[in-house]
Parts: C-alpha cells; sequence; structure tokens
C-alpha cells in the first residue's frame, strides 16, 4: 500500500474468513427501491456501487416482521418468497465483485402504522400511532423472527446482516429507560434492558453459524435527554462482541434528537471523536460515520486511529465510482455529496423514491441511461448555472459537439451566491466537479460571454439554461437607497445592522443565515458547532447532552412573509426544522400575514393581521422569489433552431438546482435518440 493514495482507506479488511477490499462501508440508506416487487432496479443501484469499488455495502433497512415495518408494507424478510426477490439483488453484487449486507431494521414506536409495537407503549413524538407493548411473548417471538430475517438473508445470498440498534429504532427503544418502563426481566435496570439486543445477537450468531458477517449499529451518542452514558454504552460495545459481532458501527443521535447529525452545516467528520473514544474498548472493527464525504477525510480519519472503516452512505448516491476514482488518484472528479438531503431524504420522507441532487441516475440507473448520440450534433448550452453545467457534460459525454456560454467569467449560474452562504461551503465541490468534468468532456467553454441570436443561429440544438431573475417588487419607495436585493447583499453590499428580509422562501433564510452569522475567518468549526447545539465532548452526560451556549448575532434581523403560518414550512423536510431553530437562536423576529405598505426615511411600513407597524430598519433585502429568464427561447425557434428550455428559465417558481440538473440530464437524452 506505500504507493496507495490513501493507505488506510484502501487497505483490505480481514473481517472472519472474509476480506473486504477497502474500509469503505456503505452505510444503510432506505432509498424507495426496497418495497418494488421486484428486485432488478435495487440490483442495478447496488451492483453500479460495487463496480465503483466499495468494500462492504448495507442495504436500507428491512423489517423482521409486520409489527416492525417503517410504514404499512414496508420491505419484509419473513418468507421463502421475499428470499427469491432478494437473490436478484445479491447475484447483481457479486457479479460486479461486491459484498453486501441487509439490515434489519424494526422500526418500534417509530413506525408509521397502527400495528407498531415497543417495550412499554409511549409514543414518539415523531410519529402520530402510539404503539402497543409487547408481551414476554412478544419479546420473544420478536427475537426468533430477527434470528429468521438473518437466516433467510443467508439464504438469500447475503455476505452479513447489520442489526440496527440505533437511531432510536426498537432495539434503542429497549436499551433507554426513557422508551422503556417494563417491570419484566427486559426492563428495568441498564443490564436487564440491554438483554434483548445481547440475545438478538447471540441466537443470531448461533443460527447463521461463524462465518456470516454480523454488523450491529451501536447508539455511541444518543443526543436525547436520559439517553445512555458512555459507561453504559461501553459496557453494551464489550457484551456484544462477546455475543458474536464481527463489526461495530456507529450511530449517532435519535431520529427524534434536535441536534443535526448530517445536514450539510455539520462539519465534515464531526463525530468520528466518539467512534475514537471506543477504541481499544473492544478488538471488532469499529466503524465510524457522519459527513465524511470525500478520500482526504477518510484517510485523515483512519490514520488518525479513529476507527477502522469509514461508512459512507450519501457519497456513494453522489458518485458510485468514488473509491475506483480514489484508487487512481483522480479524488478530484469525483462527484461529491453536498449534504443537502434534497434528493435523498426529503424525498423519502415525503415518500418519493430517493436520488442524489448532483446524481440524478442514482436509483434511477435503468431509467436514465446514457446513449450514445447517433449523429452527433452541434450544441449550444446558454447558461453555466447547475442547469447548464449538467446539460453541457451529458451531452458532449453523449457524443454532441458542446460550446457552453455564459455571461459571467465564472461557471456556477446562482450557486456562486449559494457558496456564499454560512454553512453551506461544499457547493464549493459541485463547481469544482463541473470544472474538471467539462474539461474531460471537451466542452467548448466561453465565459463572459453574453449571447443572442446571432451567436447561436449556426448550431443545431440550443439548450436555453438561462435561469432566473429576482423578482422586483412595486411599492412607495421600492426604490429608496435602503432596498436592496439578495443578489447586491451576497455580492458584498455594505448591510447596516438593523434589517428586514421580505420573503421567507430558501433565499430568504439563507440571506438571513448569512447576515446573522459570526465570522471566525475560519470555514465550519467543530468547537462552535458543538456548543451551539449542545453537544457534551466529554459525554459525561446522559445522552451526551449539555446547555447549549448562547448564540449572538450581528444584526438585528426581521424576517416576514405575507402568508399565515409557520416561516419556513416549504423548506427541506429533514433540514428545515435546522434553519428555524439556528435563526430563532441569533433572536430573529419571523413575521407572518405581512403586508409591504411603503419604505421611506424611517424605515419599512407593514401591517402585520392588518395591524400596521414601521420597522426602524437600515436596509430592506428583497428575497421574494424569481421570475424565468429566457428572452431567447421565440427568436430561436423562428429561426428554425431546435431548442430545448431547462431549469430556472423553463419554471422558476419551486426552482432548485435538483430540478435543474436534472432537466440538463433529460435534455441531453432528449437530443441523443
Ligand atoms: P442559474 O443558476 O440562474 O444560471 C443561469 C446562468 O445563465 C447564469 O450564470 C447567467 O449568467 C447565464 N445567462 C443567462 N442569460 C445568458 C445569455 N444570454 N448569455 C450567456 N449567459 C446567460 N438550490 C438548491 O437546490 N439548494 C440550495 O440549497 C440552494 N441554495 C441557494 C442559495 C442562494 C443564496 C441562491 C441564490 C440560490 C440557491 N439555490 C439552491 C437555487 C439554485 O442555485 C438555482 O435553483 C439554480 O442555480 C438554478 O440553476 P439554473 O441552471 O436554472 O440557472
Ligand atoms: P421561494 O422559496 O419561492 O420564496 C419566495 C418568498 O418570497 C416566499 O416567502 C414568498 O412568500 C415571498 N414572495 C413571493 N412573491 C412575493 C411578492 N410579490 N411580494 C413579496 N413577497 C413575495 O423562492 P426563493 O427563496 O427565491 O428560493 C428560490 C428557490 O431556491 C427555492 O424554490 C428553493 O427550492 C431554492 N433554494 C433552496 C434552498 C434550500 O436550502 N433547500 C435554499 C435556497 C434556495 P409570501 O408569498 O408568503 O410572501
Ligand atoms: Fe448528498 Fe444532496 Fe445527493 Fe443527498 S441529494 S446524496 S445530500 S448531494
Amino acid at each position: 500500500m506505500a504507493d496507495s493514495p490513501y493507505p488506510h482507506l484502501l487497505e483490505p479488511l480481514q473481517v472472519g474468513s472474509i476480506t473486504l477490499k477497502n474500509r469503505v462501508l456503505m452505510g444503510s440508506m432506505h432509498v424507495g427501491l426496497e418495497e418494488d416487487w421486484s428486485y432488478e432496479k435495487m440490483g442495478a443501484y447496488f451492483a453500479e456501487r460495487a463496480k465503483g469499488g466499495v468494500g462492504l455495502m448495507v442495504t436500507g433497512g428491512i423489517a423482521p416482521n409486520r409489527q416492525g415495518w417503517l410504514k404499512p408494507f414496508a420491505a419484509k424478510m419473513s418468507n421463502q418468497i421475499e428470499v427469491r426477490r432478494h437473490r436478484t439483488l445479491t447475484d447483481a453484487v457479486h457479479a460486479a465483485d461486491g459484498r453486501i449486507a441487509m439490515q434489519i431494521l424494526h422500526a418500534g414506536r417509530y413506525g408509521y402504522h397502527p400495528i407498531s409495537a415497543a417495550p412499554s407503549a409511549i409514543k414518539s413524538p415523531i410519529t402520530p400511532f402510539g404503539p402497543f407493548a409487547l408481551s414476554g411473548r412478544g419479546v420473544e417471538n420478536t427475537i426468533d423472527n430477527f434470528v429468521r430475517c438473518a437466516q433467510l438473508a443467508q439464504d438469500a445470498g447475503y455476505d452479513g446482516v447489520e442489526i440496527m440498534g440505533s437511531e432510536g429504532y426498537l432495539i434503542n427503544q429497549f436499551i433507554v429507560r426513557h422508551t422503556n418502563k417494563r417491570t419484566d426481566k427486559w426492563g428495568g435496570e441498564y443490564e436487564a434492558r440491554i438483554q434483548f439486543p445481547l440475545e438478538i445477537v447471540r441466537r443470531t450468531r448461533a443460527a447463521v453459524g461463524p462465518d456470516f458477517v454480523l454488523i450491529f449499529r451501536l447508539s455511541l451518542l444518543d443526543l436525547i435527554p436520559d439517553g445512555s452514558t458512555w459507561e453504559e454504552v461501553v459496557m453494551l460495545a464489550k457484551a456484544l462482541e462477546e455475543a458474536g459481532v464481527s463489526i461495530l458501527n456507529t450511530g449517532i443521535g435519535w431520529h427524534e434528537a434536535r441536534v443535526p447529525t448530517i445536514a450539510t452545516m455539520v462539519p465534515r467528520g464531526a463525530f468520528t471523536w466518539v467512534t475514537r473514544k471506543l477504541k481499544g474498548e473492544v478488538s471488532v472493527p469499529l466503524v465510524t460515520s457522519n459527513r465524511i464525504n470525500t478520500p482526504e477525510v477518510a484517510e485523515e480519519i483512519l490514520a488518525r486511529g479513529d476507527a477502522d472503516m469509514v461508512s459512507m452512505a450519501r457519497p456513494l448516491l453522489a458518485d458510485p465510482d468514488f473509491v475506483n476514482k480514489a484508487a487512481a488518484g483522480k479524488s478530484q472528479s469525483i462527484n461529491t455529496c453536498i449534504g443537502c438531503n434534497q434528493a435523498c431524504l426529503d424525498h423519502i420522507f415525503s415518500n418519493k423514491r430517493a436520488s442524489c441532487l448532483v446524481n440524478p441516475r442514482a436509483c434511477f440507473e435503468t431509467e436514465l441511461p446514457k446513449p450514445t448520440a447517433p449523429r452527433g450534433l452541434k450544441v449550444a448550452v446558454v447558461g453555466a448555472g447547475p442547469g447548464g453545467l449538467s446539460a453541457a457534460c451529458e451531452a458532449s459525454e453523449m457524443g454532441h459537439q458542446v460550446t457552453l456560454f455564459d455571461a459571467q467569467t465564472e461557471i456556477g449560474g446562482q450557486f456562486n451566491l449559494a457558496k456564499q452562504i454560512p454553512g453551506k461551503e461544499e457547493f464549493y465541490e459541485t463547481l469544482r466537479y463541473f470544472k474538471g468534468r467539462l474539461a474531460d468532456a471537451k466542452v467548448d467553454v466561453k465565459l463572459g460571454q453574453m449571447v443572442g441570436l446571432e451567436e447561436l443561429k449556426g448550431f443545431d440544438a440550443v439548450v436555453l439554461a438561462t435561469g432566473v431573475k429576482p423578482r422586483e417588487l412595486r411599492f412607495d419607495g421600492a426604490d429608496h437607497p435602503k432596498m436592496l436585493s439578495y443578489v447586491d447583499v451576497l455580492q458584498g453590499a455594505e448591510v447596516g445592522e438593523k434589517v428586514a428580509i421580505i420573503g421567507a422562501g430558501g433565499i430568504g433564510f439563507d440571506v438571513a443565515e448569512f447576515l446573522t452569522h459570526v465570522d471566525h475567518g475560519e470555514g465550519p468549526n467543530l468547537q462552535d458547532f458543538l456548543s451551539e447545539w449542545g453537544i457534551d465532548e466529554s459525554h459525561q452526560t446522559r445522552g451526551g447532552l449539555v446547555p447549549a451556549k448562547q448564540a449572538s448575532s450581528p444584526r438585528e434581523v426581521t424576517l416576514m412573509q405575507r402568508r399565515k403560518g409557520k416561516l419556513g414550512a416549504g423548506l427541506g423536510k429533514t433540514t428545515g426544522w435546522i434553519h428555524r431553530a439556528q435563526l430563532k437562536k441569533r433572536g430573529v423576529t419571523m413575521l407572518a400575514e405581512v403586508a409591504y405598505e411603503k419604505v421611506d426615511d424611517a424605515g419599512l411600513h407593514i401591517k402585520v393581521a392588518g395591524e400596521p407597524q414601521v420597522l426602524d430598519v437600515d436596509h430592506v433585502v428583497v428575497c421574494a422569489g424569481q421570475t424565468s429568464f429566457v428572452p431567447l427561447q421565440e427568436p430561436l425557434q423562428a429561426a428554425g433552431v431546435k431548442v430545448k428550455v431547462i431549469g430556472g428559465a423553463k419554471l422558476a417558481a419551486e426552482l432548485d438546482a435538483r430540478r435543474a440538473i436534472r432537466e440538463g440530464m433529460e435534455a441531453a437524452i432528449a437530443l441523443s435518440q
């Protein structure tokens, strides 16, 4: 491994009789293909990642019985019909020289259905259904169901199973007093509460034999009040090793925890210190996880000795070839996961199939092909925002001769504004990736050039990715010097200490973040993150929580919207609460039902639910959405040029980079068929 670019990351790992190619574990993600009748799409999805060189992959959670469903009719493994279905998947992975384990997940009180079961009948704060308490017989049956599920997974050709014991699911609910009030042998003191996971592991190991990989996902930091102490975690880890686990994987935070654990504003590798604390306490390999998204970060974590393997889940949605690219010394060409959750977790929480904002082919491997164009066309792409970048790279890789134009002197469009937002530094990575990909695909890039009809007439086809322009507002004083647009602010305009923001969509929230952030000048900082969210690094408290540090803000900000109801209701399902909580901590005032009357030297005159108010502010920043910017479509069509309009240029409403990038890819496919 001496001349390997990442010697620790790419070093093989022996687990029992199995040799894993490297130290990368693709962590479990429910992607919405688990419930498909045919597992062909799942097979294609995992086979692509196996070809990409991942050491060991773990499927999304599969329930051991109906009570353990995540939602009604969710995937489970309890009979031979299901085994046959899974064989399609394991065969596809093994044909691609990969290794895969099936995760067994019993949702317990997190089950989104009326037959959920838990140690005690205590409803979770994040589901509408109250669980029923398992009887003593019910507990025994559940353990048997875990064991049967593992045996069936073995029959289905899996290399192992992962028993999900973290994130607040059933096993975690048994471990912690707060959700386990039982008075029988499965409740009471800690030693009794951990018998449920220990019995599952002991009996599973006995049933599957010594060579089957048995991973246990252990909650190392619950991040809930009354969670486990560090001494308890260590006690359980040692007992699990004795009971027969082959690998311990790290779990951070229950789903009901009010602490961000994987969103983009969490610093990279923010929780590996927790795994490091367990090193030396057990001898089985330890896997660390959460916000590890580059080979450099992964290598540093392993070289430092924080863990024996790294778990990356979303980064392998973003780039299935992550490991092969790292091994080939081409980490600069990795499509980096930006931690946005927009197309993966947010889709799952909206009952949609997961994909990836930066890689729309993820989980759509069989539906978004990459055809070779029968006739290479001369294609112009106008606009080098996310939509245009995607269209240009895809079209060129399919065999067209592509020229990409942008009026700006750098690629990226609105991403150049987005990357200025504290916590969105990962957006730089997407621009780095596209820059390299444009060069590899030999796209002719012409920047600093605002193109019109004349420049485009000689092309066979034109993709218009000209994006959006900020909506202009009309009221008295709309041209007052106090008025600024979000573009002015993010391009460096001076902003006073008292600010009102019109519009509370994604950009309004981002601008509020930008204006209230205290800049320490060195990017995301782990100590600031831990103290801002009340995470106890010494882990002396139950659940690892301490009072959060009082946040300060350099400005007094009021964020407003016209509609009634909670501000930020339209933000991402898994990240909106973080943005709201963060701004509240910094004292941002949030006003709904606002009518904007006028701006003058006294400030912004508004009515809130009909009541007049004057906000004495230095500046009013308009973040009131956008309108499409597509001046060229009609003249081009009139000149007989084939035109495709994508991204913001096609529809400004509810535009995001996820849609823009996908439409760029679809436009290229359409030109090639
Ligand atoms: P744009 O990015 O608007 O790019 C259009 C490009 O076309 C521009 O570079 C422009 O110069 C060029 N152009 C226009 N006309 C011509 C012409 N005639 N000749 C040459 N060039 C021309 N989205 C998310 O999904 N997640 C986020 O977290 C997120 N955060 C954001 C934060 C901020 C502060 C902002 C401002 C936006 C954010 N967005 C986010 C939105 C996202 O950036 C846009 O949805 C996306 O950039 C739209 O892509 P696009 O390709 O359609 O157009
Ligand atoms: P947006 O989400 O549509 O929000 C626009 C805001 O302006 C709303 O609060 C709207 O609320 C208000 N508004 C609309 N018309 C108005 C008018 N005529 N006068 C006054 N207020 C008006 O748009 P955006 O914030 O510009 O964001 C653009 C896109 O970028 C979004 O669709 C989003 O998906 C994406 N984005 C995503 C993120 C993210 O973190 N995921 C971050 C930034 C941007 P009222 O009508 O109630 O006033
Ligand atoms: Fe990562 Fe965002 Fe893609 Fe999810 S959608 S995998 S968070 S880049």
